[in-house]
């Protein structure tokens, strides 16, 4: 579970939810060797599916050469979902450990019990509540960054604004008195232009109107 531990630390390091993973297999001295690793990442590859529990099992199944693993272990800092339990499931994992429980998705008791259904045809061994304060911890830690970071964000947005309408209203006293002229009539180049200063009507015409978007709010 340590080493699990590990790779929810890589999955903190490139924005992802804190969630490890790390299969397991005994050597010919019935020592359990490490087959393979994986930590959550469906953001970074824009994969829903890409939870810790299947970047491990797709990297063994592969390194095994064999679409089944009834001899290995599976250990994951979270309560696995149901998607996830489901492929195991298929897999033919022996025995699964998991650190967290998971009451919003867990799918080996908090939720559902996936694994304690009678009509599935293979039982997976579950283990529940492995070093779970530590795993739980990194979760809890991970989105109390978040919602710092999040905080923080929002302040400086508000920060932003008000400045800028600070200057606004100073460049209002500043402005150039009706019938006097500037230092020079030479129109400036148009890099040297205040985006500010695009007249309104022209502002709204390069805004795309709503019709541009699709239902999901996005660009065509
Ligand atoms: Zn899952």
């Amino acid at each position: 579970m340590r080493q699990a531990l590990d790779q929810a630390q890589n999955a903190w390091l490139v924005g992802e939810v804190p969630v490890g993973a790390v299969i397991l297999r005994d050597d010919a001295q019935g020592l359990p060797q490490v087959v393979a690793t994986g930590y959550n990442r469906p953001i970074t590859t824009s994969d829903p599916t890409a939870h810790a529990e299947l970047v491990a099992l797709r990297h063994a199944a592969q390194l095994l050469d064999n679409y089944r693993l009834p001899d290995c272990t599976l250990v994951v800092t979270l309560e696995p979902c149901a998607m996830c339990a489901m492929a195991l499931m298929h897999a033919r994992f022996k025995r699964i450990v998991y650190g967290a429980r998971d009451p919003k998705t867990g799918a080996a008791g908090s939720v559902v019990d996936l694994f304690a259904l009678p009509l599935l045809n293979h039982h997976t061994a579950i283990v529940g509540g492995c070093l779970e304060d530590d795993c739980a911890r990194v979760l809890r830690d991970f989105f109390a960054e978040r919602r710092a970071a999040h905080k923080a964000r929002q302040a400086a947005l508000r920060e932003a604004a008000a400045t800028a309408a600070a200057d606004a209203e100073l460049d209002a006293s500043d402005a150039i008195p009706v019938g006097a002229t500037s230092e020079s009539d030479e129109p400036l180049p148009v890099d040297d232009r205040d985006d500010a200063a695009i007249p309104v009507g022209v502002a709204i015409e390069i805004e795309p109107s709503p019709s541009e978007f699709d239902v999901q709010g996005t660009r065509p």
